[in-house]
């Protein structure tokens, strides 16, 4: 199967240099790669959110669902539930997953829904040309912010973790090879898994200079030990200018996934009627 059976008519109208070039293209790699290993692209289902992040559900050929703001885990969970034998990846943006949709993505993370989440994290917004999002530094100047943002970002891995991710991880847009193997895990991850993508906004924020210099790819970590992957997630702040930026897998651990069923078949709708009525009399 070549890449280009996954693309699609859509004129593509991200920036030149834009880091969500990079994700299509590690994600059309997983996804071949899913296909080789048996798993059909009628069996997967993408998420999208609003921001420039969400176009990429555009530019793929396989189910998607452009969902709103900040609502991208819980349609995820939604269709997941609904249909489990699909697997299901949500892709969101850092202000549209960590601001509006922070509160859905630490209650999947917390029940463990078996969903993919990849959030194009470029610490602006892109879209709306410009704002300070929850991991935007701080003194931070965008449009909402003139003289310099006065908040802390989140480290939203850090959030994670506490909820109860069961695989968390980190890539960057211009590491691409990491990138293709870092989503890879996180597809075939069963439970929550969460790739935070650093993905660089070349209009509003461009950060490859810096990024290029402080990042490195974890070695010699054990994901399976969660003071180890703690340590490795608060190593940087999403703040600090001068300490080194870890990628990989930080975190990956098994328990049980939810299912919003105890087993029993569902009602059909005649029955359904019945014990509504039965209910309200
Ligand atoms: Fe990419 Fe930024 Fe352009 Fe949006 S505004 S397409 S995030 S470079």
């Amino acid at each position: 199967m070549e890449p280009q059976s996954l693309n699609t008519a859509a004129k593509n109208t991200w920036c030149p240099g834009c880091g969500n070039f990079a994700i299509l293209n590690a994600v059309k790699s997983v996804l071949l790669d899913l296909e080789k290993e048996g798993t059909p692209r009628e069996k997967i289902v993408l998420v999208s959110g609003i921001g420039c992040h969400a176009k990429i559900a555009d530019y793929l050929a396989v189910n998607s669902f452009y969902s709103i703001h900040g609502r991208v885990a819980p349609v995820a969970q939604g269709i997941k539930f609904a249909r489990p034998e699909l697997a299901v990846a949500g892709f969101a943006g850092d202000g549209d997953g960590y601001g509006e949709g922070l509160e859905h993505l630490l209650f999947a993370a917390k029940r463990n829904a078996d969903i993919t989440m990849i959030i194009h994290n470029n610490r602006v917004y892109g879209l709306t040309t410009g704002q300070y999002t929850p991991t935007s530094p701080l003194g931070f100047q965008g449009r909402s912010t003139p003289r310099g943002s006065r908040e802390v970002p989140l480290n939203p891995l850090n959030l994670l973790l506490a909820s109860g991710a069961t695989f968390l991880a980190r890539g960057y847009s211009n590491r691409l090879d990491s990138l293709k193997f870092i989503l890879r895990q996180a597809f075939g991850h069963r439970g929550f898994a969460l790739v935070d993508v650093l993905q660089v906004c070349v209009t509003f924020f461009n950060l490859y200079e810096f990024y290029n210099r402080q990042v490195y790819e974890i070695k010699d970590h054990d994901p399976g030990d969660f003071e180890a992957a703690r340590k490795k997630i608060l190593e940087w702040d999403y703040n600090s200018a001068d300490r080194p930026i870890p990628l990989g897998v930080f975190y990956r651990t098994e328990k049980p996934v939810f299912s919003p069923s105890d087993g029993t078949p569902p009602l059909s709708s005649a029955d359904r009627e019945a014990e509504i009525g039965r209910i309200l009399l």
